[in-house]
Parts: structure tokens; C-alpha cells; sequence
């Protein structure tokens, strides 16, 4: 078996170790002898996005989210909706999150044009929403989960009547620190502020894209058979401290949110 991941921009979109995200992935990947091959995508590159069972995009500031807004949203738009639309997982971070809605207006009223992969908008805000963040996510088969990770966005993100959010914050801002939704879910696509990286804390969510990259190329049942369980005693702990840490500053006065 084999999982071909689409790295998007990992020059200007990799903030907070996104990077690790597909170390993580491949990682996994490889510990059950599954073969993995990693394709750098950048500004100006046409990308058949069918070609691929992965795609990821990471953070990145303002600036940088300026440099590729245009190509993103006009030169792969097409091929990246119609992937997804198929059952293409993908994963998405902050700036690279807010560059899959509708569209991001900067804090110097800058409107970016987004993918409109997720019925959602960005707008900037002050003061940036930053802290550990801790989200219950119905996302799993097997029931709810936490997901943990690290935010820091200016950007406050609505999401509209089609889009559902990944989770509901438990500690933390999420998507617009107002409404208490995190994240985006679109078929197999999510979109998130948690950097960290985000998948090495948080196995399961690394797995549930594993699994649905290789359902959709090999079908469900060899998909299951290849993902032999893993011991993921380090990564458990890793989430556990994650959650702790968080504990303590929402009870050293920063924002809390009651599930
Ligand atoms: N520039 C965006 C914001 O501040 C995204 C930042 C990020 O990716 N961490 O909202």
C-alpha cells in the first residue's frame, strides 16, 4: 500500500511545527509498513489533486497568506473542490484554514479570496486569540474525543449554514472566541486553528485520515486491516500533558468554556 500526501506551500504555510503534521502522518504510515511519498505544491504549480490520498496546508501570517491567496484560490481551486468533493482528506491549520472559506479580510482591511471549500469567513480582530486550546470533536466513530493543540490568530472565523465545526472548545477561543465552535468539517476535509503540531498529540485524528485516505483508494475493509493499532502510550501522554497545561491557565484566569 501506498499514501501519497500533497504538502501545500511548505515554505511560506508552515507555522508552530505544521511541518510535523506530515512527519506525523507518514510516521504512522510507516510503522505499519505502508509506503509514503511526499510532494512539495507551491505558488505557480498546477496540481492534479486526484493524484494524491492526502492534502495538507499549514499557518501562516498575513503576508504570507497574501502571496498565495491569489493562486490558491484561482489556480487550484477546481482541482482541490473536485478532489474533496470525491472523498479527498485533507487538513488544514489556521492560516491555511482561513484560506479554504470564503474569503479572510486582513486587519488592514485587505479581502483575500479563499478556496470556499468551507462555507465560512475570516475577518481580523484584536486582540489576537492565542493560548492552549481543548476541543470535544464528535468526529470519531467511536464516540467523542478531545482534540488539543496551541492557537494564535488574529482572524475570527464565522462558519456558515452548510459548514459544521470540527469540535466544540472546551478551554480556549476556537474559531471567533465568541460562539464556542472550533474548526470546519467538510466530507474528509478539516480545517483548524491548532498548530503544536496538531497530529503527533493527537493520534486519533492523524488515524482518521490515514483511514480514509486508504478506504478511498484500497476500500474500508483492507483500510481497517492495514491499520494495525499502534502503541501510542507517549502520544496519549503527550495529550494528556496538553490538556493539563491547558487546565491550568483557563484556571489561572484565562477563558474557559463549559462543554
Ligand atoms: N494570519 C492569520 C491570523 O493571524 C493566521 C495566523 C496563523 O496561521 N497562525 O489570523
Amino acid at each position: 500500500m501506498e499514501v501519497r500526501i500533497c504538502y501545500l506551500y511548505p515554505e511560506m504555510m508552515s507555522l508552530y511545527g505544521d511541518r510535523g503534521n506530515v512527519l506525523a502522518l507518514v510516521r504512522r504510515a510507516e510503522w505499519r509498513g505502508i509506503a509514503v511519498v511526499v510532494e512539495e505544491v507551491g505558488v505557480g504549480e498546477a496540481t492534479d489533486f486526484s493524484r494524491y490520498d492526502i492534502a495538507f496546508v499549514g499557518g501562516g501570517q498575513d503576508r504570507e497568506q497574501a502571496l498565495i491567496a491569489e493562486d490558491f484560490a484561482r489556480r487550484k481551486r477546481e482541482d482541490l473542490l473536485a478532489a474533496v468533493e470525491e472523498g479527498l482528506p485533507l487538513l488544514a491549520v489556521c492560516g491555511g484554514y482561513q484560506l479554504l472559506g470564503r474569503f479572510y479580510r486582513t486587519a488592514d482591511g485587505q479581502e483575500l479570496p479563499g478556496v470556499g471549500l468551507f462555507d465560512a469567513w475570516t475577518v481580523a480582530g484584536a486582540p489576537r486569540l492565542i493560548g492552549n486550546v481543548v476541543v470535544e470533536s464528535d468526529l470519531f466513530p467511536e464516540g467523542p474525543r478531545t482534540i488539543v493543540g496551541f492557537e494564535n490568530h488574529a482572524g475570527r472565523t464565522y462558519l456558515g449554514a452548510g459548514a459544521k465545526p470540527l469540535g466544540r472548545v472546551v478551554v480556549g477561543h476556537g474559531n471567533n472566541g465568541e460562539d464556542g465552535w472550533e474548526g470546519a468539517v467538510y466530507k474528509n476535509a478539516v480545517g483548524t486553528y491548532l498548530h503544536g503540531p496538531l497530529l503527533p498529540k493527537n493520534p486519533a485524528l492523524a488515524d482518521w485520515l490515514l483511514r480514509a485516505a486508504l478506504a478511498r483508494r484500497y476500500g474500508r475493509e483492507d483500510a481497517e486491516a492495514a491499520l494495525a493499532r499502534l502503541d501510542d502510550a507517549i502520544e496519549e501522554e503527550a495529550h494528556r500533558a496538553a490538556i493539563r497545561r491547558a487546565q491550568e491557565t483557563a484556571a489561572n484566569g484565562a477563558v474557559r468554556r463549559s462543554v
